[in-house]
């Protein structure tokens, strides 16, 4: 395997390599058009690139470890980037506690652009990964702690994944909950009734509770300002006519609100994704009158 210098000089020497300074591009993105002319510099262990509107320079200092991951969307950091244009720069936010307005409406509205792009799919992969990440690290603390998270450990995994990615996840829990025309409107709400100002998560939820009939207080309490995730119980049972199903949601912990989904195959091999919303400490669903046999 190519050393790490060698690694850098060669992906600084292909012009379709894109560059991401720092989380998610936070400090400087990098990247050169078609047939831009540039100059290259390899001079281990400095590799560097010039063009016209600028250039990058990198150091392969000793013991750089590259580690390889898999990107499902490539655009993902560039959308949130853009986004941030509407989420952290046109409406801000008030203390550190509420970064995550900027951070995860940047975050959701990236996933939204892959919808957009690529497809539903890529959706669910990545509030899939996005999750997985979350609840990996959900016991280091609430989104509201900010930039204090990992800050100690010096992790910046833990905050990625919290303020970021749990962010996001919270973002679409909301969604599915409120339904998209009442989730939507509320987005606009909030971007109209914010804009050029600095904004904390009560404004968020009243613009939100502006367009559902839902409370949203214990919602934002949960998800946003405590650590903990649910804990559940989940069992289904189907009725001796084989017409109806029965799935039960049991809290084992503090009753949180959220939307699961269950997923139904049916004898003739079709399969259905059904949206539950959870807010008791015990949810009985009934799907009947479906006419079809459940499994
Ligand atoms: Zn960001």
């Amino acid at each position: 395997m190519a050393n790490a210098f060698e690694l850098i000089a060669d992906q600084l020497a292909d012009p379709e390599a894109q560059w991401s300074l720092g989380t998610f591009g936070a400090i400087a993105e990098f990247m050169r058009d078609a047939g831009e002319p540039a100059e290259l510099v390899r001079e281990d262990p400095t590799a560097a690139v010039v063009t016209p509107r600028g250039g990058i320079r990198l150091q392969a200092l000793p013991g750089l470890k590259p580690v390889a991951f898999e990107t499902i969307y490539p655009h993902l950091f560039l959308a949130h980037e853009v986004a941030h244009q509407w989420w952290g720069h046109a409406v801000g936010w008030k203390n550190y506690h509420e970064q995550w307005l900027s951070e995860g409406l940047a975050q959701y509205f990236a996933v939204l652009y892959a919808g957009t792009d690529r497809g539903q799919d890529v959706v669910r992969n990545l509030i899939g990964q996005m999750r997985q990440s979350a609840a990996q690290y959900s016991s280091q603390g609430p989104i509201s702690l900010g930039y204090r998270l990992g800050h100690i450990q010096n992790e910046g995994r833990v905050f990625r994944a919290i303020e970021y990615n749990k962010s996001a996840v919270v973002l679409h829990m909301l969604r599915r909950l409120m339904g998209d025309q009442a989730f939507f409107a509320g987005i606009r709400r909030f971007y109209a009734a914010n804009r050029f100002q600095k904004a904390g998560t009560d404004d968020f939820r009243a613009a939100m509770e502006a367009e559902t009939p839902m409370t949203l207080a214990r919602f934002f309490d949960r998800w946003i300002t405590e650590a903990a995730i649910p804990r559940l119980n989940v069992t289904s049972r189907i009725e001796p006519s084989g017409k109806t199903a029965i799935v039960r949601i049991e809290q084992l912990g503090e009753p949180f609100d959220f939307p699961y989904t269950v997923s139904v195959q049916y004898t003739d091999g079709r399969t259905e994704d059904i949206t539950i919303p959870v807010s008791e400490a015990v949810t009985d669903h009934t799907m009947s009158g479906i006419g079809r046999h459940c499994q």
